[in-house]
């Protein structure tokens, strides 16, 4: 059977993360915005308690936590929400990362068209963004910094504690983009300094469809973020709609495991990902590792397996390990990944990259197994 090695994509849902949620929808009905019933009482103390459960694993208050409906969503009232702030502020220069996710690079390029100045930086062939090359991009004009803390492709992490840090002695709003390392660098974003944090549930083993958008106070005072669409009072405007409560419930349960749980599974991706390399080392295959490995999470490795072809390689290794070539969000295009190629990283090298990604539900035995024979199937390939 195949093994799944595509958590960067979406991650399996924690069997205890299903109960949770299936328990609520069967006995936890109301709609947690209902006053007139008890119903709608029982589902509002649901969603508050993961509300909390959230905001412990960020290190926040639970006023700040904004359920959405995933990152991208979170990423759009990020930024989009800023649109009468800057009217109000006149100040309209954005600066991101040409490595961002597309819920960014895609939503910066439309208030680009809508009159935002817009400064995109490349990173290093690291796969790192240098720190200097955002800061010195700033001016009296600059509205928002959004650099994510780990690629969703390359696993690497930016460094967004030092821009952070820097940007909160300047009073520009920060938001990260911390879709992959939530549940995972747990302590490196309690110590964050950020205005805004999006993030997905299904990335840390939850539900898909639901996500938050962390909206820090200071001096008792939201960011001026304001919504992005209308209809409803729920999450205090910033996103109306009827609240998935069991989503919510499967989201505040992930994070709570999460929680208690991050630094043996970092443990188990460590180990799983020295046996990969290993694997890689004793394969007489040429390869690489995209991206300085030192600032990678433990849980991807993004490699460049010479001479072999990533498509036909994912294709004659389908029945053994489920990986990718990038992100699923543009994997329906044939261009090369544009993360890579920000990079700098040459075409032909692109397309024998492969992205392998697992989390603590992986069984370390079965996949060591099923890659030694991806990586045979490499080298029949190899050209
Ligand atoms: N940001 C990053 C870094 C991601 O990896 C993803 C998912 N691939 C998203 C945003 C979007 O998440 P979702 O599709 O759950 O909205």
């Amino acid at each position: 059977m195949s093994v799944y090695l595509d958590y960067n994509a979406t991650s399996p849902i924690d069997e205890r993360v299903l109960e949770c949620m299936i328990d609520v929808y069967k006995n936890h009905i109301g709609n947690a915005d209902s006053r007139t019933n008890t119903f709608g009482e029982d589902s509002r103390n649901i969603v508050e308690t993961a509300r909390k459960q959230v905001s412990s694993l960020l290190s926040v208050n639970s006023d700040e936590i904004f359920f959405t409906s995933g990152a991208t969503e979170s990423n759009n009232i990020a930024l989009q929400g800023l649109r009468d702030y800057a009217r109000e502020s006149g100040k309209n220069h954005i600066i991101t990362t040409a490595i961002e996710h597309k819920a960014v690079l895609e939503t910066v390029k439309h208030l680009e068209k809508q009159g935002f100045d817009v400064d995109i930086v490349p990173p290093g062939a690291s796969g790192r963004v240098n720190e200097n090359d955002i800061l010195k991009r700033i001016s009296d004009k600059t509205l928002v910094v959004s650099v994510m803390h780990v690629n969703n492709e390359t696993g690497i992490i930016q460094p967004v504690k030092e821009i952070g840090d820097e940007l909160q002695k300047k009073s520009i709003l920060f938001h990260v983009d911390a879709t992959q390392s939530c549940g995972k660098l747990v302590e490196e974003i309690k110590s964050l300094k950020y205005n805004m944090l999006s993030f997905s549930a299904h990335k840390l083993m939850g539900p898909q469809g639901i996500g938050v958008l962390v909206l820090r106070k200071k001096a008792y005072k939201l960011p001026p973020v304001k919504p992005v669409y209308f209809g409803g009072q729920q999450e205090h405007g910033i996103r109306p709609g009827t609240i998935p409560v069991a989503l919510v419930a499967g989201c505040g349960k992930a994070c709570e495991i999460a929680e208690t749980e991050y630094k043996e599974n970092n443990d188990r991706a460590i180990k799983i990902k020295t046996e990969l390399l290993k694997l890689l080392d004793e394969s007489g295959l040429t390869y690489h590792v995209n991206g300085d490995d030192f600032f990678c999470i433990p849980s991807t490795l993004n490699i460049c397996i010479d001479g072999v072809s990533s498509e036909a390689l994912m294709i004659s290794t389908k029945h053994l390990c489920g990986i990718s070539n990038g992100s699923a969000c543009t994997s329906k295009s044939y261009s090369p990944s544009y993360v890579l190629t920000a990079m700098g990283i040459p075409v032909e090298q692109i397309e024998s990259s492969i992205r392998v990604s697992w989390g603590h539900s992986t069984a370390k035995d079965e996949v060591l197994k099923n890659f030694k024979e991806l990586l045979n199937m490499a080298a029949q390939l190899k050209s």
